[in-house]
């Protein structure tokens, strides 16, 4: 979980000359020199790329990451992660009404609705659900997110003798006899 902050700061320094590399080949945008935001025009000037086609191949980087991330927060659900794992991986937090892993699942849901989406979400009879395929028992799930709370209702399409099913059922029912 932890993170390397000098290699986090060269891999956004990556990115950001990804981003306007793409913007000067696919877009054509010229580099140019120009104010630091936020500072005097004339003060502060540095080279850049023209503002509105780094705009553009930014926005294609961020559907592109969005994508990236509902397709490997699936491919985690498939994993065996629970959406606690994947809420914390994402630096998502909960609230008092909220867990962190609900608001995992509802972000993704959200993101998942954008057109040219990697992982589609659609509604289950009870609400939205992400799909992915269950390592234990090959089958398709249907992922409703963890406000169910029992896993027969947060989870469908298991097969009857699933172990990975069968084990989370077991705990959340050990579990509520703790609690
Ligand atoms: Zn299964």
């Amino acid at each position: 979980m932890s993170i390397n902050r000098a290699k986090l700061q060269d891999f956004r320094a990556e990115l950001t000359a990804a981003v306007e590399r793409a913007a000067v080949e696919m877009c054509g945008a010229q580099r140019v020199t120009g104010p630091v935001p936020g500072t005097l025009v004339r003060f502060a000037p540095r080279p850049m790329v023209q503002t509105l086609p780094a705009l553009q191949t930014a926005g294609v980087a961020h559907n592109h990451m969005t994508s990236m991330i509902s397709e490997l927060a699936c491919r985690a659900r498939a994993e065996g992660a629970t959406w606690q794992d994947v809420a914390e991986r994402l630096t998502i937090t909960g609230t008092a009404e909220k867990s962190a892993g609900q608001a995992a699942f509802d972000q993704l849901v959200r993101s998942a609705a954008v057109p040219d989406r990697a992982t589609p979400a659609s509604w289950g009879l009870y609400g939205p659900t992400l799909t992915w395929t269950c390592l234990s028992c090959n089958q398709l799930i249907e992922d409703g997110g963890p406000a169910a709370g029992h896993p027969d209702e947060q989870e469908s399409g298991h097969d009857e003798d699933c172990a990975r099913h069968t084990n989370a059922v077991r705990a959340y029912e050990a579990a509520r006899l703790e609690g």
